[in-house]
């Protein structure tokens, strides 16, 4: 569809944004549907995100917000979803009528759908491992509880970071390992990585599965790239099922296009949108 002066403008905004996949998979997503909408990434310093966000959604538009203002963003919020309340993160954002800004973190939904793409109804009573304690660990962690995981094991390198994502999201089903040691021979229906190993192509695996742990039903990286993780890697050495973060970047973009539009989301449209950007 040729942008007009009706054409809404979704956007967007961080800092770096100039990686991001984002463009691309909306803007096929757009077209699929048929929506009047055209997605731009804006390069955004922190001084500059309250207008953008206010500018963009009273004017009708909406948008993304990544790294390094989602927290930023969940403080500049009237409306805020349950999962921003709970993570204290903003990813998406749009306005009502009345012209008061809403906003979700659409990165719970995300991970709770790619789960379920992953491993079906499996997630339920599972014992999951998960690695992390930044922005992604505390999407995920939500993903899980409300996944009805029978248990949540914690780790990360630093540990007052996991502390905090427990103390703020976790309850009586999510428990801190302190020591990476104390993780050997336990058995694991899932591991998660929410940590950013994994990111650059020479990046180790934050665990190696095969060694450290007994049974490991499957393993899911948050993290994805042009390359595969280390830590994919890892589990397929073991033998264990796994999954990079794609799908959950699918996902978490489906859910904010449902935010902006109101309809469902073209997901198949936007997986191909994903795989043209992956080396043949
Ligand atoms: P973040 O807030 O910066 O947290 C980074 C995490 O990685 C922390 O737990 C950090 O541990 C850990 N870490 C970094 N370097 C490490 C190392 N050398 N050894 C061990 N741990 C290390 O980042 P985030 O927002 O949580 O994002 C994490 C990853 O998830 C990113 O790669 C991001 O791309 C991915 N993600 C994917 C999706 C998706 O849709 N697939 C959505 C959101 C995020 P410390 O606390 O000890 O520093």
């Amino acid at each position: 569809m040729t942008p007009t002066a009706q054409t809404r403008v979704i956007t967007l905004l961080g800092d770096p944004i100039g990686h991001s996949a984002s463009p691309e998979i909306q803007n096929a997503a757009f077209e699929d549907a048929g929506v009047d909408g055209v997605y731009v990434a804006v390069r955004c310093g922190p001084d500059d995100l309250q207008g953008f966000m206010r500018g963009l959604a009273r004017a009708g538009g909406g948008g993304n917000v990544t790294l390094p203002h989602k927290e930023k963003a969940a403080s500049l919020l009237d409306v805020r979803s349950e999962a921003v309340r709970r993570t204290g993160a903003c990813n998406t954002f749009w306005s009502d009528d009345d012209g008061r800004l809403h906003g979700d973190n659409t990165d719970v939904e995300g991970f709770r759908r790619a789960l379920r793409h992953f491993l079906g109804e499996g997630g339920r009573d599972a014992r999951v491992l998960l690695l992390g304690g930044g922005g992604a660990a505390r999407a995920a962690l939500c993903g899980l509880l409300e996944e009805e995981v029978d248990e949540v094991l914690l780790y990360n390198r630093t540990q007052d970071r996991a502390r905090a994502v427990a103390r703020r999201i976790g309850g009586e089903r999510t428990r801190l390992v302190s020591v990476f040691r104390d993780l050997e021979n336990e058995d694991f229906d899932l591991v998660v990585n929410a940590t950013s190993l994994g990111l650059r192509e020479d990046d180790p695996s934050p665990i190696d599965i095969g060694e450290m742990l007994h049974r490991v039903g499957a393993a899911m990286d948050l993290v994805y790239g042009r390359h595969t993780t280390a830590f994919v890697r890892s589990a397929e050495l073991a033998g264990v099922r796994a999954c990079d973060g794609l799908e959950m970047l699918v996902q978490q973009g489906a859910v904010s296009f449902e935010r902006w539009w109101g309809v469902d989301a073209p997901v198949d449209v936007m997986r191909r949108a994903v795989q043209r950007l992956q080396p043949a």
